[in-house]
């Protein structure tokens, strides 16, 4: 978890470029990035979160019960929140405290900008905002967060793995004009192809230091997952292979609620569960 207090950073002029920008050697370590960058990260079932049932309920439903868990003052309402406004939830638990909550499909730069001008358009001081954000890999990514940080007393960025991407809460919502009109400002600018380069706002060395060691966990995350993926060999895939033919054909039994533990099934090019011999299949 990163956290970013308000800042009152002073908005300085964008400089626009028609190309994306690279990553930022200063937020992450570019060889395990590289690793990273390479290995599949489609697999849809991972062993710890198999309590996650998204034919009953979504996604969002989800990410609002753990991030209201982190959040602490909002435990006691946990299970009275609902899911409203096409995913954007209005809660108002009492008369301090409510959440907006947002999360998009697919997140870009743009998305997450017209995301938050639409939602300021509900928000009131002292309201917490959730919403996706893009990864933290470049700086101005980084810089974005700062200057969203003049509209809250604090930020917090959490990593959802079930949804694969961060997820932004901002904390307490302080309204500033001048920065929502710049943040309006951007879009337009956004809106004729261009990208930012950079906001000209400066990133302090630590918050640097804490950003890449966050980056380095999400990474390692996923190349963990990846390896425990690799490492079995043919004669075991064969069994489960056997295995997964006996239950096919009903000699041996199913085994229902299975807390499935993959391994890469090189022979059927999919995926096996050790437990309950179950094939799986690499989303793209
Ligand atoms: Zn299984």
């Amino acid at each position: 978890m990163l956290v970013i207090n308000n800042n009152n950073v002073s908005l300085k002029n964008v400089i626009y470029t028609t190309a994306e920008s690279r990553p930022s050697k200063t937020l992450l370590n570019c060889d395990i990035y590289k690793i990273y960058n390479v290995i599949n990260k489609n697999l849809n079932i991972i062993n710890e979160l198999s309590n996650i049932d998204v034919q009953t309920k979504p996604i969002e439903y989800y990410v609002l019960q753990e991030i209201i868990t982190k959040l602490k003052i909002f435990n006691e309402y946990k299970h009275s929140f609902g899911l409203s406004f096409n995913n954007i939830t209005i809660n108002e638990t009492d008369n301090d405290n409510i959440i907006i909550f947002s999360i998009e499909k697919i997140t870009t730069f743009k998305s997450v900008i017209i995301n938050v001008i639409n939602l300021f358009k509900m928000i009131e001081n002292n309201n917490y905002l959730i919403i996706d954000y893009i990864d933290l890999f470049k700086s101005n990514s980084i810089e974005f967060v700062i200057i969203l940080s003049n509209l809250f007393k604090k930020i917090k960025i959490y990593f959802y793995k079930l949804l694969k991407k961060n997820i932004l809460i901002g904390i307490k919502y302080i309204y500033n004009k001048k920065t929502i009109n710049y943040i309006k400002k951007i879009l337009l600018n956004l809106k004729n192809n261009y990208f930012v380069k950079q906001f000209n706002i400066n990133v302090n060395k630590q918050l640097q230091l804490n950003i890449y060691d966050y980056n380095n966990k999400i990474f390692n995350y996923y190349i963990n997952i990846n390896n425990k993926l690799s490492i079995i060999e043919i004669i075991e895939e064969k069994e489960f292979i056997f295995n997964n033919f006996l239950k096919v054909n009903r000699i041996i039994k199913n085994i229902p609620n299975c807390n499935h533990l993959l391994i890469k099934c090189y022979l059927n090019d999919c995926f096996i569960c050790t437990k309950c011999y179950e094939y799986f299949n690499i989303f793209n």
